[in-house]
């Protein structure tokens, strides 16, 4: 029987709802963040711990420290790894993105090798690590990825948050294979959305989900598609993948790909006619010229826009025995939340 689980960066999106799911469960939980004085960022943890007398312990740790998780791993059967940095804009991307999350997957599985009750690891990885651009899917003749995938086409000087993840998930897969005691199971989320516990806005999800609702994109929508997940079922996804000793490698966690215009229109749906949402997709030539400005480079732009693509999710469904949420009650679950929140006006 698994006890007592330990998920690395409790005040962020995705573990918010992996800790509570884990304590309506029974489980006893440590969670790690960097500042536990920082009561803006753990807020939602004291109040589950009020919730779930005993059963919540929180520990301070940071990934670029060596040996910080040391004592909130002692006694855990199973490490739930989702802590990392997930921005997009960033200056320095060796030191903002890739040296934590490489560093940080590093300095946590070697924490799992000197203490002996741990006997699996689950690590947050991304679908970024599968692929890079879209282009790559067209490259490889293919005509949809799945989790025998690997990004190879990201850098430090293209798309590095990319790179950051797929460097990381692969020095986990390295320090499994050194050893025989505990096991590896990798989830690969698209792009998470849905309500937040934590209420934090600062997040990637929660600023594209207000972006689109605030009518920053009215004048039309890149004709980008991602992979989307509700971030209830990734969380989920991360239990059952603790819970199931059958299960084994990576696992893509999608519910479909959707342009942005298709998210806009789902949103236009479930609201209709309320929000200032684009009504089309801007052409790739008017790309070229904004999308710098956007933080798009030409090279982003010339491998992205414009080009479908599709996970194979079906991995997820038959070993992880996933159902996914109906994706539009995400999007629409998610605005409802920024508007309680009046982060978005409410339309009268
Ligand atoms: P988030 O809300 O920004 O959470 C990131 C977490 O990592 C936070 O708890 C943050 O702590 C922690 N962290 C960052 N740098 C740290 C450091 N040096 N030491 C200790 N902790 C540090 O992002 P999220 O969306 O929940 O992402 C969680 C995981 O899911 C990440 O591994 C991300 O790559 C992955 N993922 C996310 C998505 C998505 O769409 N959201 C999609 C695919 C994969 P602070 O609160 O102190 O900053």
């Amino acid at each position: 029987m698994k006890n007592t689980i330990l998920v690395t960066g409790g005040s962020g999106y995705v573990a918010s709802w992996i800790v509570r799911y884990l304590l309506e469960d029974g489980y006893t939980v440590h969670t790690t963040v960097r500042n536990l004085e920082r009561s803006d960022k753990i807020a939602h943890l004291t109040a589950l711990q009020k919730k779930f007398p005993d059963q919540l312990h929180l520990f301070e740790a940071d990934l670029l420290q060596n040996g910080s998780f040391q004592s909130a791993m002692m006694g855990c059967q199973v490490v739930i790894h989702t802590a990392s940095p997930f921005k997009l804009d960033v200056k320095n991307p060796q030191n903002e993105l890739v040296y934590p999350a490489l560093q940080g997957t590093t300095n946590v599985l070697d924490q799992v090798n000197t203490i002996d009750s741990v006997e699996r690891v689950v690590l947050t990885s991304s679908v970024v690590a599968i692929n890079g651009d879209n282009q790559d899917m067209i490259d490889k003749g293919i005509d949809r990825l799945n989790e025998e995938h690997w990004n190879t086409t990201s850098s430090l000087k293209h798309a590095p948050y990319s790179f950051s993840k797929t460097v990381a998930e692969k020095k986990a897969w390295d320090l499994q294979k050194k050893q025989e005691r505990w096991d590896l199971v990798v989830i690969n989320p698209g792009f998470v959305m849905g309500p937040s516990l934590s209420g934090r806005t600062d997040g990637q999800s929660t600023q594209f989900m207000m972006d689109l609702l605030s009518g920053k994109m009215a004048a039309g929508a890149p004709e980008l598609t991602f992979g989307y997940v509700d971030v209830r079922d990734i969380a989920k996804a991360h239990i059952l993948a603790m819970k199931q000793s059958s299960c084994k490698g990576r696992h893509i966690v999608t519910e479909n790909s959707y342009s942005v215009l298709e998210v806009a229109n789902f949103l236009d749906k479930a609201f209709p006619g309320q929000f200032k949402l684009p009504k089309r997709s801007l052409p790739k030539w008017l790309m070229y010229l904004f999308g710098p400005l956007m933080g798009m480079s030409w090279k982003m732009v010339r491998r992205n826009i414009g080009l479908p693509f599709t996970y194979d999710h079906s991995k997820s469904v038959n070993d992880l025995g996933l159902s996914y949420r109906n994706i539009t009650d995400t999007f629409s679950d998610h605005a409802n939340q920024l508007m309680d929140m009046n982060l978005v006006k409410r339309p009268k």
